[in-house]
């Protein structure tokens, strides 16, 4: 991706606000053509005076305060616009990450660090307000600067103007661009160090009890130590560079100005030229010297860019269909389902049963021969490779995920609590289902004496930072999360593989008991859990055998 086809791609995303924009920009001239006029028109007062010419210093006080006012107003209404527009944006595009993650679904996502995906909609998008904010209209706010001021200092001498064009495209265009040149990486590996630090950080803190129980704290220490030093060492260089540039920009600033005087001087111009130029070419380069650190900014804007344009142009594993209309099940059917995960790798092959309504099958087999993977076939996390998966004869690929979803629940080993009450634990936010349908669901899940004795009832908050649960608290919450939402198909992929032998039997006996009128594929290699279906099939060598 080059950084030409980047800055196209963000630009695609400030069109709509583009009228908002040519404002700012309007403002952005304005303020910055007042503050050059307060010392030109200064000194050329003080010069008409010296030589005895007759003004008006009422009109001349006027005209200075009014440019004052104009500057404060309009610097001012130009950030409030570019930030707006910024913020906008960064708002549409965080939007359009999430939608794309959710699009993205279990299967891409299942490959990606969290510390990236927290990074993507954190800083990634953040970095972006420098591009929106702080690039694309001081760009246009710093020519529209230069023309007008070096068109100026042209009706004087057309040789000065050079100059100052010559310092200010030096200063706005030539040593950003060096900049950014020279220093391309450290935007890169700057935010490299930051993800690594980000999910060492979270690593770390979701597995505090492992690193107690093996003695990890020194090693684990030194490693959050080591990546906070690799990211210092970049933010210095980042910070080093920045100071290189703006100490080259001032040099710059005085040199031209400088070189003016001195040139008007030498070639003998009117004294007014020879006091106008230097100062409306000091007082000319706010424009450009906000451009000053774009190279610098912009290496950590354009790597968050980069970062994201890839993650929105990832292709989701599966498509959903379009067929929404909710039916009874009828016939769940494998026909010759094979899937890999790489090239090459065959997980499963000649996968063939049919579930009927109501009935019960087991599927066993080792660990790793691809139990899990079936299910997620069943979900449509990934489409098989070859044959055919099909509800009541029609294909699984053309339901649309809502279809989908209610049409099969899944219950795994362990069962993410959300950090809020246990009501919405269980119906997941979802406002249809009401809160007697939870109570009656944590009936059938043998949860409810519990959560009854419990001083807040449905209203207790748990989860990670609030109460913690049992493991076996947590599988019957999934079992109740399951009958609330009281889908026909019921997928469970090790439901009690987390629990002790006593736990075991409880949540078994409950599901046996509780679980009416549905169809469900359990899935476990103990042949204990098994036993609590009608039929039960294996896998091994790649395919489904009794
Ligand atoms: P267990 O009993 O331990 O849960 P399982 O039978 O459920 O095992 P699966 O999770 O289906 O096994 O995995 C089957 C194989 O596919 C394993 O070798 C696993 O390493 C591999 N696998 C699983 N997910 C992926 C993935 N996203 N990409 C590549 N390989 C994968
Ligand atoms: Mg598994």
């Amino acid at each position: 991706m080059t950084n030409l086809n980047l800055i196209r791609w963000l630009l695609a995303f400030v069109k709509p606000l583009r009228w908002l924009m040519a404002g700012a920009v309007s403002l952005g001239i304005i303020s910055n053509i007042v503050v050059i006029i307060i010392p030109v028109l200064a000194a050329v007062t003080a010069f008409q005076i010296f030589s005895g010419v007759t003004i008006n210093l009422t009109a001349i006080m006027i005209v200075l305060i009014c440019c004052g006012v104009i500057r404060g107003v309009a610097r001012y209404c130009e950030q409030y616009l570019n930030h707006n527009i910024a913020f906008r944006l960064l708002a549409i595009i965080r939007e359009k990450i999430f939608a794309q993650l959710r699009l993205l679904g279990p299967a891409r996502l299942g490959g990606k660090k969290s510390g990236d995906l927290i990074t993507a909609i954190t800083t990634d998008v953040e970095a972006l307000e420098v591009f929106f904010a702080h690039t694309v209209s001081p760009v246009l706010i710093a020519c529209g600067t230069t023309i007008l001021t070096v068109g100026f200092l042209a009706r004087y001498h057309l040789g000065l103007a050079l100059i100052l064009l010559a310092g200010q495209l030096i200063v706005g265009v030539l040593l950003p661009f060096f900049s950014y040149r020279k220093h391309q990486q450290i935007g890169d590996h700057y935010q490299k160090n930051f993800v690594a630090l980000n999910q060492a950080v979270m690593e770390d803190i979701a597995s505090l009890q492992d690193i107690d129980q093996y003695n990890l704290q020194t090693e684990k220490l030194l490693e959050l130590q080591q990546k906070g030093a690799n990211l210092n060492q970049q933010y210095r260089l980042r910070l080093q560079q920045g100071s290189v540039l703006r100490i080259a920009g001032e040099v710059t600033l005085i040199a031209t100005s400088l070189i003016i005087l001195v040139l008007a001087v030498f070639w003998q111009l009117p004294m007014e030229t020879i006091i106008v130029a230097p100062i409306l070419s000091l007082s000319g380069f706010g424009s450009v010297l906000a451009l000053n650190g774009l190279g610098n900014d912009l290496l950590m804007t354009f790597a968050s860019g980069r970062r994201i344009y890839a993650l929105m142009q990832e292709v989701p594993a599966v498509t959903f269909g379009t067929t929404d209309k909710t039916f009874a099940l009828d016939e769940v059917s494998l026909q010759d389902v094979a899937f890999s995960y790489e090239q090459g790798k065959t997980i499963l092959e000649n996968i063939n049963f049919t579930l009927k309504p109501g009935e019960w099958l087991g599927i066993g087999g080792e660990s790793g021969s691809g139990k899990s993977t079936l299910v997620k076939l069943l979900m449509r996390y990934w489409n098989p490779e070859s044959g055919q998966i099909d509800i009541n004869q029609n294909n699984l690929s053309e339901l649309s995920e809502e279809a989908l979803h209610q049409l099969e629940g899944l219950m795994e080993q362990q069962t993410f609590i959300f950090e809020t009450t246990l009501l919405e634990n269980i119906r997941l936010d979802n406002a249809a289902i009401s809160q007697a349908a939870v109570l009656k669901a944590a009936e059938e899940a043998e949860i409810a004496e519990w959560i009854n004795a419990l001083p807040d009832g449905l209203q207790t908050v748990v989860g990670s930072q609030a109460r913690s649960l049992s493991d076996g608290e947590r599988q019957r919450i999934g079992i109740a999360r399951m009958l609330a939402y009281d889908a026909p198909l019921l997928l469970l992929d090790e439901p009690t593989s987390n629990l002790d032998y006593l736990n075991e039997r409880s949540i078994l006996s409950t599901l046996t008991k509780k679980i009416h009128g549905k169809t469900v594929l359990l899935i476990s290699h103990r042949p204990t859990t098994l036993a609590i279906t009608q039929k039960q099939l294996h896998v091994s060598g790649k395919t489904l055998k009794p």
